[in-house]
């Protein structure tokens, strides 16, 4: 799943650990992933850190609050996966054409190929036209939730999505609810 407007409430850069905002449904969420023995995984552009916003040191802060604050809601992420880079924003080494910024796949398939994930029956929850995209590169099915971008993405420009969701939800409670349910015989 992407972060800020999926897990966490899109707020622009999250600079210090104390903007962060986890979604309301989002611990639950995570939860049902966890139950079911599925992984729970960030994959994240972070391109403040290209940009000079804010120092590797700080969004390792970041996501570590993360990772607290869903512990603390009884819920376990199996990774956390960051693009720093920008193509052409701030300096090298992080002003970079990588191969891992979304809508590119890099993450995913780091993440599939560091956790031991089948991508062809992994599905991407995302806010963004750029997650779905991703999604689709690496034979993954997605869902377009409608927190954070999401819902202005999906009213006003999604005639313009490249890879259209497989699925919409309210959250990413909803989104996960789908993808167990699409579990079941
Ligand atoms: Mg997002
Ligand atoms: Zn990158």
């Amino acid at each position: 799943m992407d972060r800020d407007g999926t897990l966490t409430e899109e707020v622009g850069y999250v600079n210090h650990p104390n903007r962060l905002r986890v979604l309301p449904q989002s611990a639950e969420a995570i939860r049902r992933l966890n139950a079911a023995g599925i992984a729970a995984v960030v994959v994240t552009n972070q391109a403040g850190i290209a940009r000079g916003y804010f120092s590797g040191e700080v969004l390792a802060a970041v996501n570590a609050a993360l990772v607290s604050q869903l512990k603390d809601g009884g819920a376990h992420l199996d990774g956390v996966y960051v693009c720093p880079h920008h193509p052409t924003e701030g300096e090298p080494p992080y002003r970079l054409v990588c191969d891992c910024r979304k809508p590119k796949p890099g993450l995913l398939l780091r993440a599939a190929s560091e956790l031991g994930l089948d991508l062809g029956r992994s599905t991407l929850v995302g806010d963004k036209a750029s997650d779905l995209v991703a999604a689709r590169a690496v034979g993954a099915r997605s869902v377009l939730v409608l927190t954070g971008y999401g819902l202005g993405e999906w009213e006003y420009r999604r005639s313009t999505f490249p890879a259209p969701p497989d699925h919409v939800a309210e959250d990413l409670l909803g989104a996960v609810d789908w993808v167990i349910e699409g579990l079941r015989p």
